[in-house]
């Protein structure tokens, strides 16, 4: 998992148009509220999430282009719509990790407070916690999770995402002959950023 050390901020324009919708629906966000927002701030989200996490799933750390992809609400935003536009609640996901039998719209929260974050989190978190500390690899390859040394959180979200299992652990494999044999530059990273900021779904 990525450790996420910035803060998502949108602009002044996104942010007004944010707290519209927000008073156009008596004050509280619902769980229609994500589809009501204008494709410009869909896509300024969208763009600083890719450039925040490098290119890369906030989860398993694929680089996302060519993948299918969305942007993820940590906290699922049918059970906790008020955290639908909460800055640190959105990351880049790619679609496997965000599948039903994955992470989908299981919960995320194991005690609720009215701050997000004040709230504790069942699985480790990619900006409150620093994954890792929580989720150990046996080598620097980080294909193989060690057990025994990583936290009970870590443990927990090794079996959230059921992390170690055959299909993960060959992507594991693939994006690291990938990357020893394909390095990106960072100008090329700059390039697909640009190319990658329009929002598709
Ligand atoms: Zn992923």
């Amino acid at each position: 998992m990525l450790n996420i050390t910035t803060r998502l901020t949108i602009s002044r324009a996104s942010s007004r148009f944010v707290r519209a919708l927000k008073l156009r629906q008596n004050g509280n966000f619902t769980q229609a509220s994500w589809g009501m927002i204008r494709n410009s701030v869909k896509n300024e989200i969208s763009g600083k999430l890719f450039a925040n996490q490098g290119l890369k799933c906030v989860y398993c750390e694929r680089y996302l282009i060519g993948l299918g992809h969305e942007i993820d609400h940590f906290a699922h935003k049918g059970d906790y719509p008020q955290f639908t536009f909460t800055a640190v609640n959105l990351f880049y996901s790619c679609k496997l990790c965000n599948s039903p039998e994955r992470k989908g719209q299981k919960n995320t929260i194991e005690s609720l407070n009215d701050q997000y974050n004040n709230c504790t989190f069942s699985i480790v978190h990619p900006y409150y916690h620093n994954p890792d500390e929580e989720i150990i690899f046996t080598d620097q390859d980080r294909i193989y999770f060690d057990r025994i040394n990583s936290t009970q959180l870590g443990n927990n979200t090794i079996d959230f995402f059921n992390w170690d299992d055959l299909l993960y652990t060959t992507i594991r494999s693939r994006t690291l002959v990938n990357e020893r044999l394909n390095p990106l530059t960072s100008q090329e990273e700059r390039t697909l950023i640009q190319l990658s900021i329009s929002y598709k779904k």
